[in-house]
């Protein structure tokens, strides 16, 4: 990785996190996607093609905007601070990679994974997130074929609303899951075998009206 030829460097803390993401982690996490990290290029600054968003990628470099509410870093004493905090600035560093991974990617370990078509629903970036997810968080109970089945289900309407924006708010290893996925797995009704999504892990029946109508049964 290095860091584009900015008048204005970044600050110390955010210059050895960033390096340290980008050299050791990140090609740790993502290793079965067999992605060449050193070509990265970092960038911050005002041109006015970084448009309005906290980060963007593009070709190898991640371009940070620094004149806009939302960005991740202002001016200080001729060097660029994290406006919130480098851990901050680093979650969204992470989330610009996993793009990386997706356009660099030799080895497409994500290509049997069947998910939507737009940049943060696509086999890629469930994969990304699954992953990178399942590395920080071994605990968690999902996997990138779990998340982009979720992500279809949410675009079929049923349960798990918030899924796809927790997919594309994906801010590395600082956040862990919003939802917990393991007890929104669809599973049928003991007593009308309808599929629906328990909102506890131990949910057996889809509905009151089903559960008094088993307990009358009985
Ligand atoms: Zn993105
Ligand atoms: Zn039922």
């Amino acid at each position: 990785m290095f860091i584009m030829s900015n008048s204005i460097p970044f600050c110390k803390e955010v210059d050895s996190a960033f390096f340290k993401i980008v050299d050791r982690l990140a090609p740790d996490v993502w290793s079965e996607a067999d992605v060449d990290f050193s070509n990265v290029r970092l960038s911050a600054g005002n041109a006015a093609d970084y448009g309005r968003d906290r980060a963007s990628y593009k070709n190898g470099i991640v371009s940070f905007p620094t004149s806009n509410r939302h960005s991740c870093f202002v001016e200080k004493s001729g060097e660029y601070v994290p406006r919130v905090s480098v851990d901050d600035a680093c979650g969204v560093l992470w989330h610009e990679l996993g793009h990386h991974v997706i356009a660099e990617s030799k080895n497409v370990p994500w290509s049997a994974i069947r998910a939507g078509q737009s940049t943060h629903s696509e086999p890629g970036w469930c994969w990304v997130v699954g992953t990178a997810w399942k590395h920080f968080h071994p605990n968690w109970e999902g996997s990138p074929e779990i998340m982009a089945q979720m992500y279809l289900e949410s675009r079929k309407g049923v349960g798990v609303p918030s899924f796809a924006k927790v997919l594309s708010s994906f801010h590395g290893p600082g956040r862990p899951p919003e939802i917990k996925l393991c007890t929104m797995l669809s599973r049928s009704c003991d007593y009308c075998g309808k599929e629906f999504y328990p909102e506890r892990k131990t949910a057996k029946f889809c509905s009151n009206k089903c559960r008094v109508a088993q307990h009358r049964a009985k």
